[in-house]
């Protein structure tokens, strides 16, 4: 089951305790909603998708963008960084980035990368989680990452969503 994979709690708490001025009201959020999360325990893919969730109900997709900053900042990918400036390099590693970061036992596919061309690319994914999540993500990546400022994120098409009960999103993901 994808939905048994497991994140360490240590890392949910750097993301969740990362972004300025929300430290306390994210743990008001996690004592209101009786969610306990401990460093030193391990916490399922559906435990973090519906605390996705649940932040966004509340807060609204900011937050969840947010989270999603922060989520890239900390993340592990299979690759050197500092060498591999192409974010095509980046995006069609995702399924094996996953691995690095989940302890999973099935074969990972839930991203489908295609290259259109040198600075273009179509990104589809079958996560748990929202776009707004995802958006975050990938904006940390080029921020972060790759020092792009200028670049474009297209949700296409947009009824394929999972905010509107679609099982993926898909996206054009371009720069300059
Ligand atoms: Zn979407």
């Amino acid at each position: 089951m994808i939905f048994d994979d497991t994140i360490s709690g240590e890392f949910i708490l750097k993301v969740l305790n990362s972004f300025d001025g929300l430290t306390e009201w994210v743990s008001e959020f996690l004592k209101n909603y009786n969610i306990e999360v401990q460093a030193d325990k391990n916490y399922t893919l559906h435990f973090c998708a519906q605390l996705i969730n649940q932040l966004r109900e509340k807060s609204g997709p900011l937050t969840i963008y947010k989270i999603g900053v922060e989520t890239a900042k900390l993340y592990k990918f299979p690759l050197n960084l500092e060498l591999n400036k192409n974010p095509h390099n980046i995006f069609s590693l995702f399924n094996q980035a996953y691995e690095l970061n989940f302890k999973t036992h099935h074969d990972v596919q839930f991203y489908f990368y295609e290259y259109v061309n040198d600075k273009a690319l179509i990104f589809k994914s079958q996560t748990p989680f929202s776009c707004e999540f995802e958006k975050g993500f990938f904006y940390g990546i080029f921020d972060f990452y790759f020092n792009i400022t200028d670049y474009q994120i297209e949700h296409s098409p947009l009824w394929a969503c999972r905010n509107l009960g679609c099982n993926y999103c898909n996206y054009i993901i371009s720069w300059k």
